[in-house]
């Protein structure tokens, strides 16, 4: 099937043409036709299946006739993270440029007042977070009720992130006779339940998510025989200075391990960057952008943050923690071996997450994932090298605190400063008086209206 076959405006195909591309995906196949006959549909498809042209193209179809109205959006579009909403705005551009659509984004970090203006114009597609778009609700900047299309995007994210009550308002915003396009890549009851509420008699599409143990994606483990930041990290600029390691995502559980782990790899030479919902809107844009067009090679994320971001040909994915949920771990892994690529997903596990690592097992049908072991003795070493780094950094905190105190270089870490004989203080010093070392200040250079 082709795109020509799908019942789209002339000049939609040539921006699809002109994008690249001539076949649909399964769920623009199924979803399409269906939401261009105004029916709502519910689409069961995950990121990387081609969901997001599934329900901008049929839009872009249906606003092209009509006109804004000052306040009341035609169309709105909720997306649970910042990112999300701007990659669905960039599908608009791309798909609708040879219309005059006006369009608004009502995100955290992009100017109020900006958007407000536009809003005030009258826009064809109003894209949001939740939060968001409340925000201007409850300001009266906003009327819901000349929404003729809404669509609810990766809705299964926006329940772990605890908006459902939002959505549910936002639903009885709008005008009952809107059509919805409703994604999701799960359906557990609380989706089901909103779905059951707020569609009526939707065309349900759904497509095999990208599979977990798809021949693209290479899976394995690494044995971490301790629960220990500082050796996870070790062992993670162990992975990523592997042969083959072009680019890669590595995912921590949390924002603060996002923040830690960027930080460390930085300052071990490498081109690393944190994303996470706490970071600025415009750097996480700037990191997005750096990491799409390949000058940063690794990008250290949160899964939220991660969820649903458009980022082609990543070669690896390191998990640096087991992911609590299982349904993380699919997602993650989902970033690497897209659209026919090879790609490797790596996994730490140490023995503390075990329950979390049985969990993903389940989820995706499997009885084990391939270990790799890291070569002979790896752990070993590792624990060796670590201790004495840590050794040597006490001895250098201990030895730049005695300085602070005036006390000079010769202070020995704690565990060995019992009563020094003064004689080996000395012969430390290259035979100086301790307290002579080192200069402080200016030393005897101290100008004369200092002494005054
Ligand atoms: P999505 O699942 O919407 O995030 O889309 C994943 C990627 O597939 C994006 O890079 C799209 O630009 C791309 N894409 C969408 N539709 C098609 C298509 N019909 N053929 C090839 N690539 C597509």
């Amino acid at each position: 099937m082709k795109f020509e076959d799908l019942g789209l405006e002339a000049k939609i195909l040539q921006a699809l043409t002109e994008a690249g591309y001539d076949t649909p995906t399964p769920i623009q196949e199924g979803a399409i036709p269906e939401a261009i006959k105004k029916r709502d549909v519910l689409g069961i498809a995950q990121t990387g299946t081609g969901k997001t042209a599934s329900f901008t193209l049929p839009m872009i179809h249906r606003l092209a006739k009509g006109r804004a109205r000052a306040r009341m959006p035609r169309s709105l579009v909720l997306a649970p993270t910042r990112e999300l909403a701007a990659q669905v705005a960039d599908s608009f551009e791309k798909y609708g440029k040879y219309y005059k659509l006006s369009m608004a984004l009502l995100i955290g970090g992009v100017s109020f007042a900006d958007q407000d203006a536009k809003l005030t114009r009258g826009v064809d597609v109003l894209i949001a977070t939740p939060g968001r778009l409340l925000d201007h609700f409850e300001r009266g900047r906003l009327l819901l009720t000349g929404i003729e299309v809404m669509v609810v995007d990766e809705a299964d994210r926006m329940l772990d992130m605890g908006f459902i009550p939002d959505i549910e308002r936002i639903f009885k915003l709008t005008p009952m006779t809107r059509q919805t396009l409703f994604f999701s890549a799960t359906m557990p009851p609380e989706i089901q339940h909103l779905t059951d509420q707020f569609l009526s008699a939707p065309a349900r599409v759904e497509v095999s998510r990208p599979a977990t143990t798809a021949d693209t994606i290479t899976q394995r483990v690494i044995d971490v025989p301790k629960a220990d930041d500082t050796l996870k990290r070790h062992t993670l600029r162990h992975l990523l200075a592997m042969d083959g390691v072009k680019n890669g995502i590595v995912f921590c559980n949390r924002k603060s391990a996002v923040d830690i782990v960027a930080k460390s790899l930085q300052k071990h030479g490498f081109n690393a960057r944190p994303i996470h919902g706490d970071l600025a809107q415009a750097f996480r844009m700037e990191t997005l952008e750096k990491f799409r067009s390949g000058e940063l090679q690794f990008l250290i994320a949160s899964d939220v943050a991660a969820r649903g971001l458009d980022i082609p040909a990543v070669s690896h994915v390191f998990n640096y923690d087991v992911p609590i949920n299982p349904d993380d771990y699919v997602h993650r892994i989902g970033r690497t071996g897209r659209a026919g690529r090879q790609g490797t997903a790596f996994m730490m596990v140490t023995p503390r997450d075990e329950k979390s690592y049985s969990a993903i097992l389940k989820t995706i049908n499997a009885e084990s994932i391939e270990r790799t072991e890291l070569g002979e003795g790896f752990f070993e070493k590792a624990q060796e090298e670590l201790t004495n780094r840590g050794a040597n950094r006490t001895r250098r905190r201990d030895s730049e605190s005695a300085d602070k105190r005036g006390e000079g270089r010769t202070r020995r870490p704690r565990s060995e400063r019992k009563a020094p004989p003064a004689r080996d203080r000395q012969t430390e010093n290259d035979g100086q008086p301790a307290h002579e070392e080192p200069l402080v200040g200016f030393g005897d250079a101290v100008p004369a209206f200092m002494m005054r």
